[in-house]
């Protein structure tokens, strides 16, 4: 298959890895929008958040799990950090492979852009 971050979770693309387990890969964005900015993805190819299953409750679950522990290890929970998923056209999603975008190290604005 032709995606980009299953190629990044199987290590044929290298990135620049923070965490990983059976089911997760977090890694930095090559294009940071903010001091910290890191997507958490399921090694499991799944192209939109509007496909998810009952079935990947928890695997998502696991992803905001994730993205948590590392906004900790980063120092960010004090001041704060911005989880997104952007799902499709109209928000912008770029990849077709679910990925949280964890973001920190600044303030953001509301509502987004
Ligand atoms: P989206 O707009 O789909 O929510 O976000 C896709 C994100 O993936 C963007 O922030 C973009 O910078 C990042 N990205 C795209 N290609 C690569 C890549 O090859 N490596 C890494 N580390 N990030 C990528
Ligand atoms: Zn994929």
């Amino acid at each position: 298959m032709d995606c980009i971050f299953c190629k990044i979770a199987a290590k044929e693309i290298p990135s620049k890895i923070v965490f990983e387990n059976e089911r997760i890969v977090a890694f930095e964005d090559i294009n940071p929008q903010a001091p910290v900015h890191i997507l958490i993805i399921p090694k499991k190819h799944i192209p939109y958040i509007a496909e998810i299953k009952e079935e990947n409750i928890s695997l998502v679950g696991e992803l905001i799990f994730t993205a948590k522990k590392i906004a900790e290890e980063k120092g960010l929970t004090k001041d704060g950090f911005r989880l997104v998923f952007n799902n499709g056209k109209n928000a912008g999603q770029e990849v077709f492979h679910i990925h949280l975008h964890l973001l920190g190290g600044r303030k953001f604005g509301w509502p987004p852009g």
